[in-house]
């Protein structure tokens, strides 16, 4: 399967690791769209979040959980920060492999342009 982060999850590509768990990963943005961007990725390929079927709740609810525990190591936790999933052409979804931004340290804008 040709998937970039299968391949960051396989090693075949380099990226900054930022925690390493049984189900998920976490690593930094290669291209930062605010001070802190990490990306938290199931090492289980789904392609988008309209392909979760209920078996994989509690994986989702590990990736949130894991954002959350970064959120606070990072210090972005009293002031805030966002968590994203872009879905298809509409969200903006490039990479075919689900992740979960991590988007803090500056204020963000709403509504999303
Ligand atoms: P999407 O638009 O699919 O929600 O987000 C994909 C994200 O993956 C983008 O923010 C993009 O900067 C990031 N990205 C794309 N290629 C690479 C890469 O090779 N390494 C890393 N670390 N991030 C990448
Ligand atoms: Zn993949």
């Amino acid at each position: 399967m040709d998937c970039l982060f299968c391949k960051i999850i396989a090693g075949e590509i380099p990226a900054e690791i930022i925690l390493e768990r049984e189900q998920l990963i976490a690593f930094k943005d290669i291209s930062p769209k605010a001070p802190t961007h990490i990306l938290v990725i199931p090492r289980k390929h789904i392609a988008t979040i309209n392909d979760l079927d209920a078996s994989d709740t509690n994986l989702v609810g590990k990736m949130v959980q894991t954002a959350k525990t970064i959120a606070h190591a990072c210090n972005l936790a009293d002031d805030g920060y966002r968590l994203v999933f872009n879905v298809n052409k509409f969200g903006g979804q490039v990479v075919f492999h689900i992740h979960l931004h991590l988007l803090g340290g500056r204020t963000l804008n709403w509504p999303p342009g």
